[in-house]
């Protein structure tokens, strides 16, 4: 049985009061449970208080991205070390806006993951097509193929650590969400892909989130599914008793 995983991407939103007040109030709340495991990824500027302020209690918190090496020169960048000696659990790597906005790639997105475990954050890779992707047909070879680029050189005992995410750009902050039959068809494609890359029991431990649009009022279709198993939140986690109603939804 694959653990369920919910995480929100806060993006860009919260100021450091209303990220405390948020943990303050949903951490005592997030069940210690064996189906499911939440986490919530903050700016990198409140990753420091969050880790205190959730020690003791089940709510993981993760970065929203990082680089890939341990220490540079590299103004305005967090590393996965600094990460890591926080207390920071998890990092979102290769999100569609990343790759839009910050001309983060297949390549540099690969970078991230080894760095990742190079430290022991769990990266949650994300991967997803384009609405014109989608109408020409090419969403499965999109999508495997940046499984492909991301895990390239990650050994199979790794790999299954890891948590792909599934977000279709087009279902991201604009309502629209993937039917959940063909979320569904997209992540057994990409365990496919896993299955091929390293062994069926890898692919069958890997989990997969799908991501785009999730609400608490479409999250149990979504998790019915098959090969569904967690969700990569932004808009819905952002207040404290609709990100626990997604995480009550998965147990
Ligand atoms: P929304 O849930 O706001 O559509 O965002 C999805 C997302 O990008 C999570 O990483």
């Amino acid at each position: 049985m694959r653990k369920r995983i919910i995480a929100g991407n806060w993006k860009m939103y919260k100021t450091a009061g209303e990220a405390r007040s948020f943990v303050e109030e949903v951490a005592g709340k997030v069940p210690v449970s064996e189906k499911v495991e939440a986490v919530v990824c903050s700016p990198a500027l409140y990753l420091a208080e969050l880790v205190q302020l959730t020690k003791g209690s089940a709510l993981g918190v993760g970065a929203q991205t990082m680089h890939d090496a341990k220490e540079g020169a590299f103004t305005g960048e967090v590393s996965p070390a600094m990460l890591a000696d926080l207390g920071v659990g998890y990092v979102v790597l290769g999100h569609s806006e990343r790759r839009q906005y910050f001309n983060e790639t297949d390549a540099s997105v690969n970078k991230k993951v080894h760095a990742a475990f190079e430290y022991n954050l769990t990266p949650l890779v994300c991967v997803g097509e384009s609405l014109e992707e989608r109408e020409s047909g090419d969403t499965v070879a999109i999508v495997s193929a940046q499984v492909k680029k991301a895990f390239e050189g990650i050994s199979a005992e790794l790999a299954e650590q890891a948590v792909i995410a599934y977000e279709p750009i087009w279902a991201i902050g604009t309502g629209k969400t993937a039917t959940a039959q063909d979320a569904n068809d997209v992540c057994g494609a990409i365990r496919t892909t896993v299955g091929e890359l390293y062994t069926a029991e890898v692919a069958d431990r890997l989990r997969i989130q799908y991501g785009g649009s999730v609400k608490p009022e479409n999250i149990e279709e979504l998790l019915s599914m098959e090969h569904i198993d967690g969700a990569l939140v932004g808009g819905a986690s952002l207040e404290p008793a609709s990100f626990l109603k997604l995480v009550e939804a998965a147990q």
